[in-house]
């Protein structure tokens, strides 16, 4: 198969760490037969610098021309960088922004795997992180409170401030399909997180994932209110598969499930529209503070790249050879800086690349 994919390297760490993504991405490409064609483009810092601008018109239509767009991490250090001099529209982070709008990126996948040999870092109870986990979050990314119309007025000298909360049938319908289509790649149970018992939009996102259930009659569904689901997060998170849930909730939740891990750098996430483009990039930011080292861990991006090869190529088999190389690396004892433990081998961001590579 060939894949035709963007890469974005961005700035601080994200040249390093998409290096070695592409690394074992081209290890997967000459042990399955298929073929990595790389087109870059620039984003973020690197794009201020280069055009002007965080994100240009050419870059867009590069973009979208792929199948899949592989991204390290964007932005520098919010005090020091003369980015964040510049206004809003113009800082690193409008680009991604203007990107995720431009492909129509919908559905946001954060998976939280805790993986055997990073228990410790889990800050959980040992009875709990021993049962260990392995979920994914499936969020909402354009709807909902955050888009709503907003207002604040005042009136008779008191100021209210308003957020209004709006989904409609297709934009419920649209995720809740990723939602089951992504658990019947997984354990093929969906757990629809909404605030039912108050709210009406939860009323209709309820009512439109059973109607959607129907058609997938192999993932088991339950329906959880969100802040239960908050708890249980913590109490017991073997419980979960897939979590889908609406944008705000989404975004609470997900971070919360990726601080249960205990570690930033193994987190991977997709953004992805209604066809099988998707955006790829690992959960943490640019690193600026460990840029240009080879020390920052490349875990998150070569798992993200894990993901599209899943989601965007339908090639399962890679994807989970990549997963396995990096358990693999991780039972062999070896570690970057930050998932460091005693008695480990410390590696550089490239050694690691190389360790996962050679074990695909
Ligand atoms: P950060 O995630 O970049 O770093 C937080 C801490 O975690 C730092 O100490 C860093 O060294 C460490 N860390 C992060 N990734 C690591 C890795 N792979 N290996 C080892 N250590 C790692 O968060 P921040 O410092 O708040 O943000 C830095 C910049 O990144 C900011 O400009 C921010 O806006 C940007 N950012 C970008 C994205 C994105 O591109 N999607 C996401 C979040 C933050």
């Amino acid at each position: 198969m060939k894949c035709r994919i963007t890469v974005i390297k961005g700035d601080g760490i994200g040249p390093e760490i998409v290096a070695e993504a592409q690394k074992v991405l081209d290890k997967i490409a000459l042990k399955f037969g298929h073929v990595m064609e790389y087109t870059d483009i620039l984003m973020g810092g690197a794009s201020i610098d280069a055009c002007g601008v965080p994100l240009t018109e050419e870059a867009i239509e590069t973009a979208k021309a792929a199948d899949a767009v592989l991204m390290g991490s964007i932005g520098g250090n919010t005090s020091t960088s003369p980015w964040y001099k510049l206004a809003p529209n113009l800082r690193p982070e409008a680009g991604l922004l203007r990107l995720r709008k431009e492909l129509n990126l919908f559905a946001n996948l954060r998976p939280a795997y805790l993986y055997e040999e990073l228990a410790k870092a889990c800050p959980l109870k040992e009875e709990i992180s021993s049962q260990g986990f392995d979920m994914l979050i499936m969020r909402e990314l354009t709807g909902g409170l955050y888009f709503g119309e907003r207002k604040t007025v005042t009136e008779n000298g008191i100021t209210k401030a308003i957020d209004t909360l709006t989904y409609s049938e297709e934009e419920i319908r649209r995720i809740a399909i990723k939602g089951f289509d992504v658990a019947r790649k997984r354990k093929k149970k969906v757990t629809s997180v909404d605030k039912a018992n108050v709210l009406d939009s939860s009323r209709l996102w309820r009512k439109i994932v059973e109607e959607v259930a129907k058609d997938y009659p192999d993932v088991a569904l339950e329906h959880m209110l969100v802040d239960n689901c908050a708890m249980q997060l913590v109490k017991d998170p073997a419980q979960f598969d897939v979590i889908l849930t609406e944008n705000m909730f989404g975004d609470i939740l997900s971070d919360e499930a990726s601080m249960v891990t205990g570690s930033i750098g193994m987190l991977s996430s997709a953004s992805l529209n209604d066809t099988k483009f998707g955006l790829y990039e690992p959960s943490h930011g640019s690193a600026p503070d460990i840029a240009g080292m080879d020390i920052a861990n490349p875990i998150a991006t070569i798992l993200s790249a894990a993901m599209m090869l899943r989601y965007s190529f339908d090639l399962d088999r890679e994807a989970d050879a990549i997963e396995a190389a990096v358990k693999q690396v991780l039972q062999e004892n070896f570690r970057t800086g930050d998932i460091m433990s005693e008695g480990c081998t410390k590696v550089g961001c490239s050694q690691m690349g190389t360790l996962i590579a050679d074990r695909i």
